[in-house]
């Protein structure tokens, strides 16, 4: 989702704490899960009213807890944070001690004596904060397109937040019901997770109190209240709602009638009813960027589920995909929710995988599932790095839970479950989920408890199948070496080794792969599974093309022995689409890596013939774009843009840029993508027909389609002078659009003059951006870095805390592993390093090891591309 993402979506994550694999995964058992709080005492069900003053930014709540004492004891230990608890009494007697520690978030209740086992109630009154920043109970404000300010309270409580707003046990093998009562101002609106079951109006003021919810995990709950107002629909059973700042409700119409089509379709695929009377979906202007699941109340950056008419295709794309995530978390992550935070891949990754299959089913001609190919690579690039980590960490302390939300636990997890999904069939692994779904219904599950399920479904011993991808850090490529008999038959002989952009690791690494192999080119694929090295078969004839990767569904990579590479660029224009793409993919990071030539590479690039496949060009306009980057200045500059150049235009040339009427959304993004690389390179062509556009659009705003906007203001910015850029500067002034607003401000970011970049910078840090737009500030400066790596990099460590202040929980991650990466090229790394490990803290090494390695990665692969281009074009093509 256009990279920086954070909350349940997104991968803006921290890569945590400890690499050490988990052992060996046992079925889920509450008095097993890890956790720092006892488990001799357990909430069954809370009563919590809470008055919060948005003035003054505290919070009065009164709580009642029913706990179930396991056994006798006089001591109660449950989670709070910035609280003030006072008159604490079980079963109405005083507690004779109360200690509340911030610096453990753990307050502790002594009695006088012990209590029994059994049943009690716990009550106090406390007080608290409400925060300003996305973090427990927060006030947000916002701007409205007509200038006026509002503000609205929200909540994001995952992964251990909820207790800033009430004292809880607030880690997720502890279920409970919960039964919420808020006070705000009369005419504001309030939503939560259950139905209102009342509500009463005292002069200026109104107490709504919620139906109990079923028994959840506390990291669930969600409360918004403001001047919110919804469009509601039925689906089945379940009444369904989308919020949104009032006048804005409209736009969540898109957003209704998807809700409506996945509940319907998740209601089927998981075999068990979504079991709330409701689902809202709310659209919270700035707050926290992503969506979140809570149970019956997904919230959501509104950017992400409303839909105005500056909206392109592309966003229309994200709201349906980022719905879809969420939805199946109602069932995967809520009714079902993993035992401990370092399970959390559970969650996330089926939650992607999910969405995928979805959008994919819905919206053929999208071609999603074929898109994902993005996102699998963003993790293989992340996993080829000796410092990455396993899918499933060690999460010794909740504290540390935020630190898990990264690329790997999303989209390597999303890749490695799709390939299990292959292997088994699809309708096997549906069997497999309704069975974990139905037997873990209301509790908590590991790992383990999925495998037990998809095991029982497929007969697979799916524990030895999917260990190594789970618990062991990185990837296999597979090594083919084909032999020939004299009828021209293929035998090929496999083996595997960890995959790695640079070093070594001697951790033996090894792998069962389940390998999908297509012999020729309109053959179905085989499974096979690759248990050891040697392992040889019969493969089809060798003057056929062979994939080992069929469809580009496996998470490995594959190198061929050269005569076999020779047959498949030989056939490459007639491979199936996801042939193509696994082929260009693997090329392209065995360049990377120093096993293959680029020329290897360009000569697929240029075979692609008459198809537009959006993605295998997709990834070929990415690959020259960043080779062109690198070796801006160096000798063989040139004549590589020249090639380059010969390799996209007639696919830019028969897209034109006008788009037909019939064409799908990958072609119209395929042309921009051709036209974006040219207009980079300085094609005056390209620069002339842009320049053009922009000059209508100045006088009329529909002469560019939504969809082009980016693409055109880009090229324009990149060549702009002065009068050009304040003309964009004045139209990004004037959007009341936040979806306008961003397009423009990030096409300001773009400009190649040094002057005119320092005021991008100015722009990006001042007050014209809208409160609500705090959260993508870096992403602006992010932009700047492309053109003006060491100005965007002077621009962020003078105003770093302000820039992560939108962002608390993932702050120490996005500035380990995100900074470095950002910001590559603008400073020495070690300099960078110096700057990172001063600013966070030393439990966060790892993390600032993989942003350093991938920062250096970066230069010395800038370094080998400079020397190849210029030896190529040493030598005559
Ligand atoms: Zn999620």
């Amino acid at each position: 989702m256009n990279g920086v993402v954070a909350g349940c979506l997104g991968a803006l994550g921290v890569a945590a704490t400890l690499t050490m694999p988990v052992l060996a995964a046992a079925p889920f058992a509450f008095d097993s899960a890890p956790g720092r709080l006892p488990k001799d005492v357990i909430p069954r069900s809370y009563t919590i009213a809470v008055q919060p003053d948005p003035d003054a930014l505290v919070l009065a709540g009164q709580e009642s807890v029913v706990l179930e004492f396991r056994k006798a004891t006089d001591t109660i230990v449950f989670n709070s944070l910035n609280e003030q608890l006072r008159d604490v009494r079980l079963d109405g007697r005083a507690a004779s001690d109360v200690v509340t520690d911030d610096e453990q978030q753990i307050t502790t209740v002594h009695l006088s004596g012990p209590a029994r086992m059994g049943s009690h109630r716990l009550t106090f009154s406390y007080t608290g904060k409400v925060e300003t920043q996305p973090h427990g109970l927060f006030l947000q404000a916002y701007l409205n397109a007509d200038g006026s300010k509002g503000r609205l309270l929200s909540t994001k409580m995952e992964s251990t937040d909820a207790r800033r707003m009430f004292p809880c046990w607030d880690e997720p093998a502890f279920r409970s019901t919960f039964e919420l009562t808020v006070t705000v101002p009369a005419a504001w609106t309030t939503v939560s997770n259950m139905p209102i079951a009342k509500r009463i109006a005292r002069g200026a003021m109104a107490s709504t109190t919620f139906q109990p919810s079923p028994r959840m995990p506390s990291y669930l709950i969600e409360f918004s209240a403001g001047d919110l107002a919804a469009i509601t629909a039925r689906g089945g059973n379940t009444a369904l709602s989308v919020w949104a700042v009032r006048g804005r409700e409209q736009n969540g119409a898109l957003a209704l009638a998807n809700a409506k089509q996945i509940l319907a379709d998740y209601n089927d695929y998981f075999g068990y009813p979504y079991p709330l009377p409701k689902l809202d979906s709310i659209a919270v202007p700035g707050g926290f960027q992503g969506a979140m699941e809570n149970w019956g109340a997904i919230t959501f950056n509104d950017q992400l589920l409303l839909v105005t008419p500056a909206s392109t295709m592309a966003d229309r794309q994200t709201v349906f995909s980022v719905q879809a995530h969420e939805m199946a978390h109602q069932w995967n992550g809520d009714l079902v929710t993993m035992g401990w935070w370092d399970d959390l891949w559970l969650n996330e990754s089926f939650a992607s995988l999910r969405a995928a299959n979805e959008t994919d089913m819905r919206f053929p001609d999208w071609k999603w599932a074929e898109h994902q190919d993005v996102a699998k690579e963003r993790a293989m690039e992340a996993d080829a790095q000796v410092s990455t980590h396993p899918i499933q960490q060690h999460v010794a302390d909740e504290l540390q839970a935020a630190n898990a939300f990264d690329a790997i636990t999303y989209e390597k997890g999303q890749a490695v479950l799709r390939m299990f999904e292959a292997y088994l069939g699809p309708d096997v692994f549906r069997a497999g989920v309704r069975a974990y779904i139905k037997a873990r219904a209301f509790s908590n599950a590991t790992t383990a408890d999925l495998w037990l399920a998809l095991g029982k479904a497929s007969h697979v011993n799916m524990d030895q199948v999917a260990a190594a991808w789970i618990e062991q850090p990185g990837f296999p490529l597979i090594s083919v070496a084909a032999s020939c008999d004299s009828e021209g038959r293929r035998d090929i002989s496999l083996s595997q080794s960890r995959f790695l952009m640079r070093g070594t690791v001697a951790d033996g690494s090894h792998w069962s792969v389940p390998l999908r192999i297509r012999n020729g080119i309109g053959a179905n694929p085989v499974a096979v599974l690759l248990t050891r090295d040697g392992q040889s078969m019969p493969s089809g004839r060798c003057d056929e093309p062979l994939s080992v990767n069929a469809d580009a569904i496996g998470f490995y990579r594959v190198s061929y022995d050269t005569a076999t590479l020779a047959q498949n660029l030989k056939h490459f224009a007639d491979l199936p689409d996801g042939d193509k793409i696994a082929l260009l993919d693997d090329q392209w990071a065995l360049v990377q890596s120093g096993k293959q030539s680029l020329s290897a590479y360009l000569a697929l690039a240029a075979s692609m013939g008459s198809d537009l496949d959006s993605r295998a060009w997709e990834q070929i306009a990415a690959t020259l774009g960043r080779i062109e980057y690198d070796v801006r200045g160096a000798a063989g500059h040139d004549a590589f843009v020249t090639h380059a150049k010969s390799i996209v235009q007639p696919a830019a040339q028969r897209l034109g840029w006008e788009p037909r009427a019939d064409e799908s959304p990958g072609a119209q993004q395929l042309r921009r993508a051709l036209i974006e690389d040219l207009g980079a390179w300085g094609d005056t062509d390209v620069i002339d027909q842009a320049r053009a556009r922009f000059t209508a659009f100045l006088g009329d705003h529909t002469a560019i389609r939504p969809d082009d906007q980016a693409m055109i203001l880009g090229i324009v910015a990149q060549h702009a002078d002065p009068a050009v850029f304040g003309q964009l500067h004045a139209i990004a002034k004037a959007a009341g659009d936040e979806t306008e607003q961003q397009r423009y401000y990030s096409a300001l970011m773009e400009v190649r003059d040094p002057q005119l970049a320092r005021q991008s910078a100015q722009i990006a840090m001042s007050g014209e951006i809208p409160p609500q737009g705090a959260h993508w500030r870096l992403r602006l400066l992010v932009v700047l870095a492309q053109e003006h790596p060491q100005l965007a990099w002077n621009t962020f460590i003078d105003n770093s805390e302000a820039l992560l202040s939108s962002n608390p929980k993932y702050a120490p991650l996005i500035t380990s592993q995100y900074v470095p990466e950002y910001f590559w090229n603008a400073a020495a790394p070690d300099r960078i390093e110096a700057w990172v490990r001063a600013h966070v803290a030393a439990e966060m090494s790892q993390n600032v090891q993989r942003g350093m390695e991938a920062a250096r990665f970066r230069l010395s692969e800038q370094q080998s591309l400079i020397g190849a281009i210029d030896a190529m074009a040493d030598s005559p093509r």
